[in-house]
Formats: structure tokens, C-alpha cells, sequence
């Protein structure tokens, strides 16, 4: 029999021993998996005197000092898997408090210090040993039971806390790895407190267990270390290996965890788990200065739907400011939201790289516009030089030639208001006027040049608007361009006027070639041309409608396109009025 219990502990040695070889090698090696290799060390200090004293027959001294390394072993492994299973919660920072440190560690330190100098928990006899062997129902001290009651309560809170954080965490991974600790902690602390703590109070002799099971766990959590990264496949060390910062929150706006590249970003330390996450972090989107805040980590809890932008200001609680892109998304179990992810970029660099483009593009159109504005100069004598000289041939030249410096002008002019817009430098020149005659002047233009359509108008308000008249003209003429160049093979085009609640509606409609309906908002995005097949061969630089979307939005108005009947599209945009 004693063979056996021998044979049990130099297994369990081994495979601890082994264990730590692979464990130490492995490449990356957090703060939890350094712990567990020290309590595999610990584990190991418990069982190798075991078997040196019950396989050699040592002397008195030598068995005694021998013995005692056991009793290193046990006192201090509830303590390190205690910091262990801290680690794994996310909660080191807790030591950081002298008195919790004193309670995990002073009561240790006292057993030990019993252990190896009285007979309260050991008797450590020779004879005795001897006389029992290996263990069956070796003599216990009088505190023997104080230790396992300190023992236990020890590995049990570690279990509650990794049971409470299974239930708190919306990680799913953590989730699954948090059950792997639980079932490999159940084993020991069921069977090896039944073997090595009551029967021997209960004087009923029995095969101490409990090292070849602490083993057995070990095995358990290595095997999860390793086939299932249990430490390392934390989404957060993922991301992090992106460079960008992650913070994870739970239902209540709490941080659940922060990486270390998130708390380098806003200058913090990384003890924040628990505390709101508006404590460290404001974000404020640049798209909606000033007007309503959104609270992107608040809405994807709310909504259960991912959020996305690359124009959000960081504000740290440590006074840093940047932007950044940023991404929401929820964590989602069984249908109930558990909590938010929040990726974020640091993207200083960029936008300087965007400032400098657009200030390129601003600069080289106003260049551009000077010797334009001469070629045309020029084009236009010679038009009136050629008729004089009734040289009509070369009239259709000059007619090309004008045509191809208006569309040059035409670019010019948007790619300048464009650097406006990304300048933020689109000053509107607001006055009263009336609407119905802006609209009347701009479609009496078009009926003059463009003589394939027919423009109708329909309402009509008698209001004034405050607005500002010439971007709000720019607005109409890019929708009836449009209008006119998407529909080719149509020849109508109708204009309407409507007073809605809050100020006035305008339509565009045309019975063109239409717009899939999964462009319609990203036609109004900067250089966005839609891909519908028919569309393709007018060029266009996809500026038009970027620019009277920022135009109507300066203004607090709306605009939309829907789909026509029997074809086309309706532009609709709206001016607010009652607000100036
Ligand atoms: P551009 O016309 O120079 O390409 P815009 O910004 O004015 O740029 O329009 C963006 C895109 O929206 C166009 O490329 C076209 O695909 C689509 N679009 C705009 N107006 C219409 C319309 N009335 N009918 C069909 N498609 C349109």
C-alpha cells in the first residue's frame, strides 16, 4: 500500500514539475500564469518531502527538517491561489491594501511558525510517523482543525469570487474559462479536505489524497492555459496586440476591464475596475458641435447595436485630449446585454495628415482659379473676335472650349467649398428672404439652358425664410443639375413647396434612372458616386450632394432622397424657420 501512495505523490511531483517546464517556456507569460507557476512550486514543496520521508528511512533531524518543508508547502498554497484567483478576476490591485495583505499573509506565516515549532498542528515524531506509516492516521495536533477551517475558507472565497465574476462579466470567453477554474477547484477541495482533514479528525484511517488531486486541478487549469488560452485569449490582449485601447463595461457603465494601452492613452492607471467609466473618459462628437451630446457607450447598451465613428474627441479624466476612432459594440448573452466593448484609436497623426491634405487641395483650387479665370477671359474675346471676323468656323471651338472651362470652374468651386466645409470655415450669410422667388429665379434659369425638360413647379408658402440665399440657390441648382443629368431619357422635372411644422419642405422629383435604396444616405457622403450601372457613364466627382447636405445641415435642415413614381428619385431638404 505504501507503494502506492508513494507512486500517486511521485506522479503527481512529475506532472507539476512537467507543468512548470512547459508553462515557463511558453512566450508569453502574464501575472496569473507566474502565479500559478509558483503555486505549482508550492504544490511540489508539499509533496516531494512526502515522499522522501516515507520512501527513505531518515534519521530524526534529517526527517524532521525535511518534514517541515512540507508544511511550507500547504500553509502557503491557499494563499497563493487566493492572489491567483485575484489575478484572474482582475482585481490585483486590491493588495495594494497593507491590511488585506496582512490578513491573507499573517495567519500563514503563524500556522507555519507553529507547525515547525510546536505540536499543535503536526506531531512530528519519528517513532510516531513510523509507527503508522504513511500517513494512515499519523497523529494530529490539537489546531489541526483550526488550519483546515483557515484552509479552506481560504480556497472558498477564491471560488465565490470567481464564481461572482462568472456571473458579472460580459466577457464570453472569461465566461467559459471561469468554469474550467471552478470544476478543477471542486476536486481537491472536496475529496482532499474528505481524505487529509476529517477522517484524520474523525480518527478513521485513509489514503491522503489531497496531493495527487491539487495536482489533478493543476492539470485541469494547465490544460485550459494551454488548449484554451485561458489567460491569454482575453479579447483584451487581442486588441491590445492592435495598439488600440479597450476598455470593457458591464450593464451599469462599469469598468470591467482596461488595457494597458487605454489607460497609457488617457494617463491613468490601470486600478479602475469597478469605478464609472465617465470618471476616466468623455467623448464628445465632432459631427454635432455643441448640439445634443450622444453617449455612444450608453446608446449600444441601450440599443444592443454597434456603434461606429471616426470623429470623436477624447477627454481624459488626466486633462488629455485627442482624437480618436472609435468603436462600441455591446456584449450580448442569451439575448440580454451584459455589457459594451469600447475600442478606440488614437488618430492625432491622421488627422493631421487630413488637415494638411485638405489645405493642399484649398491652396492648388485657388491657384487653379486665376489662370482659369483669364483662359476664360481670353475664350470669350476671341468668341466676340470670331463673330466679328465672321469666322464661324472656328465658332464651335470656342463653344467647346468655354464648356470645358466651365466644368473646370465648376470643380474648382467645390473642391474650394469642400475645404471649406473640412475647415470648418462655411460662413453662412444669413438675411430674410423670400423663398418662392429663390425658387422661381433658380428654375426660370434652368428652363433657359437645359431645353430637354420641363420644370414645374408646385405650392407655394408667401413666407420668408432667414437663411442664407445664395448657398441655399447652390443647393436648388445642384438638385435640378442632377435632376436633369439622371435622367436622360425622361424630359420632366417638378419642384415642390410645402410648409411643414416646423418651417418649409423643398422637392426636387425627377423620372430618371432612380437610386438603390442602399445609397440613399451614402450618396451624401464626400466623393460618394452611386454604383447603379446606368448612372456610370455620367461623370461627376461626387461632390454636389456633400456639399448641399453640409449646407442644409449649417442650417438645421434635413435632406433625403426617396424613390419616385413609376421611376427616378425625389431630393427633399427643409429649411427651419422661426429660428434665427
Ligand atoms: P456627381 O453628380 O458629381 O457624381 P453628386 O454628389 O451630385 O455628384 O451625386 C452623387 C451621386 O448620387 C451621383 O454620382 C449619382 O450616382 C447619384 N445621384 C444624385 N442625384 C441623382 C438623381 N437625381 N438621380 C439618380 N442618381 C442621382
Amino acid at each position: 500500500m505504501e507503494i502506492i501512495y508513494i507512486l500517486l505523490l511521485v506522479i503527481a511531483v512529475l506532472s507539476n514539475s512537467i507543468l512548470i517546464i512547459i508553462l515557463s517556456m511558453r512566450a508569453e507569460r502574464s501575472v496569473s500564469i507566474l502565479l500559478f507557476i509558483l503555486l505549482l512550486y508550492f504544490i511540489n514543496a508539499w509533496g516531494v518531502p512526502q515522499i522522501i520521508v516515507n520512501y527513505f528511512e531518515l534519521k530524526d533531524g534529517l526527517f524532521i527538517a525535511v518534514d517541515k518543508i512540507s508544511s511550507l508547502g500547504y500553509t502557503f498554497i491557499p494563499v497563493i491561489f487566493l492572489i491567483f484567483a485575484l489575478s484572474f478576476v482582475n482585481k490585483l490591485y486590491l493588495l495594494r491594501s497593507h491590511l488585506l495583505l496582512v490578513i491573507i499573509f499573517l495567519p500563514a506565516i503563524f500556522f507555519l511558525y507553529l507547525a515547525w515549532n510546536t505540536d499543535l498542528i503536526e506531531i512530528r515524531n519519528y517513532q510516531l510517523t513510523q509507527k503508522h506509516s504513511w500517513g494512515y492516521g499519523v497523529p494530529i495536533g490539537q489546531l489541526f482543525p483550526v488550519i483546515v477551517i483557515w484552509f479552506e475558507s481560504l480556497i472558498i472565497s477564491a471560488m465565490i469570487m470567481i464564481i461572482k465574476f462568472h456571473r458579472s462579466t460580459p466577457d464570453l470567453a472569461k465566461k467559459r474559462q471561469s468554469i474550467w477554474l471552478i470544476a478543477a477547484l471542486l476536486i481537491p477541495l472536496i475529496f482532499g479536505t474528505v481524505t487529509n482533514a476529517i477522517l484524520p479528525i474523525l480518527k478513521i484511517p485513509a489514503l491522503p489524497s489531497a496531493i495527487p488531486l491539487t495536482s489533478i486541478m493543476a492539470l485541469i487549469i494547465a490544460y485550459a492555459i494551454i488548449r484554451h488560452e485561458l489567460f491569454e485569449l482575453s479579447p483584451l490582449t487581442i486588441l491590445s496586440s492592435l495598439g488600440g485601447g479597450v476598455i470593457t463595461v458591464n450593464r451599469d457603465e462599469n469598468i470591467v476591464q482596461i488595457n494597458q494601452t487605454a489607460a497609457d492613452l488617457l494617463g491613468v492607471n490601470d486600478a479602475l475596475t469597478g469605478k464609472a467609466i465617465q470618471s476616466i473618459i468623455s467623448l464628445k462628437d465632432e459631427n454635432t458641435k455643441g448640439a445634443k451630446r450622444i453617449n455612444p457607450v450608453r446608446m449600444v447598451l441601450k440599443t444592443g447595436r454597434k456603434f461606429e465613428s471616426g470623429n470623436f474627441m477624447v477627454r481624459s479624466a488626466a486633462k488629455k485630449k485627442f482624437p480618436v476612432d472609435l468603436i462600441v459594440t455591446p456584449l450580448q448573452h442569451k439575448d440580454n446585454i451584459t455589457g459594451a466593448t469600447l475600442i478606440f484609436y488614437d488618430i492625432t497623426k491622421e488627422k493631421e495628415l487630413e488637415k494638411n491634405k485638405n489645405e493642399f487641395i484649398s491652396i492648388a483650387s485657388h491657384e487653379l482659379k486665376t489662370p482659369i479665370t483669364s483662359i476664360k477671359a481670353y475664350s470669350q474675346i476671341l468668341q466676340k473676335q470670331i463673330q466679328e471676323d465672321k469666322a464661324f468656323k472656328y465658332a464651335g471651338f470656342i463653344a467647346k472650349i468655354n464648356d470645358q472651362v466651365d466644368k473646370i470652374t465648376e470643380l474648382i468651386n467645390d473642391l474650394l467649398n469642400v475645404g471649406r466645409i473640412e475647415a470648418g470655415k462655411l460662413v453662412l450669410n444669413k438675411s430674410n428672404f423670400f423663398i418662392d422667388h429663390l425658387i422661381e429665379k433658380e428654375v426660370d434659369d434652368f428652363r433657359l439652358t437645359e431645353t430637354t425638360h420641363t420644370f414645374a413647379i408646385t405650392g407655394r408658402t408667401g413666407h420668408k425664410v432667414f437663411a442664407d440665399e445664395e448657398r441655399i440657390g447652390q443647393v436648388l441648382k445642384n438638385l435640378l443639375t442632377n435632376a436633369v443629368k439622371y435622367s436622360p431619357q425622361a424630359n420632366k422635372v417638378i419642384v415642390g413647396i410645402a410648409e411643414i411644422k416646423y418651417g418649409i419642405r423643398i422637392s426636387v422629383q425627377d423620372f430618371g434612372i432612380g437610386i438603390p435604396e442602399a445609397d440613399h444616405k451614402k450618396i451624401f457622403g464626400r466623393f460618394y458616386r452611386s454604383n447603379a450601372k446606368t448612372g456610370r457613364k455620367i461623370t461627376g466627382f461626387g461632390l454636389g450632394l456633400y456639399i448641399s447636405g453640409e449646407i442644409i445641415k449649417r442650417h438645421g435642415g434635413r435632406i433625403w432622397v426617396e424613390d419616385s413614381k413609376p421611376r427616378g428619385s425625389t431630393f427633399y431638404f427643409t429649411i427651419p424657420t422661426g429660428r434665427n
